[in-house]
């Protein structure tokens, strides 16, 4: 907070600029990612550095990624570290750098884009907070309201856990809404695919979520593959499919 205010910084909305002031969530984001003088971390949004600062005295190398020159300006002043690598730009389209872990509190506004990025990535462990409400999306189960792409996309790389809810006043500004810290864990791949394939089906079929798996793959001009796959699946509604079963599909594709 004294450095928002030393430095007079007005957050930018449309940048997510919500900073997390509460140190003792910060020190706790840094414990859950268990970081040891051998890690490598990415730090994707890092502001002006209240997190980055925890995680450059434990890290062997921590890549700060971060849009605002501003901030980055304020960053440089205010952290000093022979392990710290800042990259301006934004983290949609730069190329990630050899990471092991990543330490972020993200840009919400991005949270669907950089999520899908940083799954396909290899890495071991990430420890990122999200809008309560999106965190619930990456672990809801088939059936469940919030389930969706993202959802496949996360059984299919990972192991996620919700580690803890955020009150809006750990935040300045406050945002409307909670927040929740999220651990990603990478993990061998549950089934065998071409995944380009796989996670265009995907695609095209939470497109249509609520549908039936006929009207979605009409809808989406996969007019052959509707005539091919089986009555039960084809009236079995989008939402309900688990990510095994989408895989299935697949082999009915020529
Ligand atoms: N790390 C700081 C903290 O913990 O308080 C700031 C977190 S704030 C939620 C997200 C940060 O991501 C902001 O500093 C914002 O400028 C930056 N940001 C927004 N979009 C970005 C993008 N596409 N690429 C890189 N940084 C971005």
């Amino acid at each position: 907070m004294n450095v928002i205010r030393l430095y007079n910084i007005k957050p930018k909305e449309k940048l997510g600029q919500v900073f997390l002031i509460d140190e003792r969530v910060l020190k706790r984001e840094v414990e859950y990612a268990e970081l040891s003088s051998k890690d490598v971390v990415l730090e994707i949004g890092s502001g002006f550095g209240s997190l980055t600062k925890f995680l450059v005295e434990k890290a062997k190398k921590v890549y700060a990624i971060e849009k605002d020159s501003t901030l980055i300006e304020v960053l440089k002043s205010y952290i000093i570290a022979k392990n710290l690598e800042i990259i301006q730009g934004d983290a949609l389209r730069i190329t990630f750098p050899e990471f092991n872990k990543c330490v972020s509190n993200l840009p919400y506004v991005i949270s669907s884009p950089i999520t899908f990025k940083l799954l396909k990535h290899d890495f071991e462990k990430a420890i990122l907070t999200y809008q309560k409400e999106f965190a619930e999306r990456l672990i809801a189960k088939p059936g469940e309201k919030n389930y969706s792409r993202i959802s496949v996309a996360c059984h299919y790389y990972a192991s996620v856990r919700i580690l803890e809810i955020l009150p809006p006043r750990v935040f300045y500004p406050k945002p409307k809404v909670a927040s929740a810290i999220v651990e990603i864990v990478k993990k061998e791949k549950p089934f065998n695919v071409d995944e380009e394939r796989y996670f265009a089906l995907v695609r095209d079929l939470f497109s249509h979520k609520k549908k039936t798996v006929r009207k979605a793959l009409l809808s989406s001009k996969r007019i052959e593959l509707a005539k091919s796959l089986p009555s039960n699946i084809l009236e079995k509604r989008v939402f309900k499919l688990d990510p095994e079963e989408i895989a299935e599909m697949l082999e009915y594709e020529n």
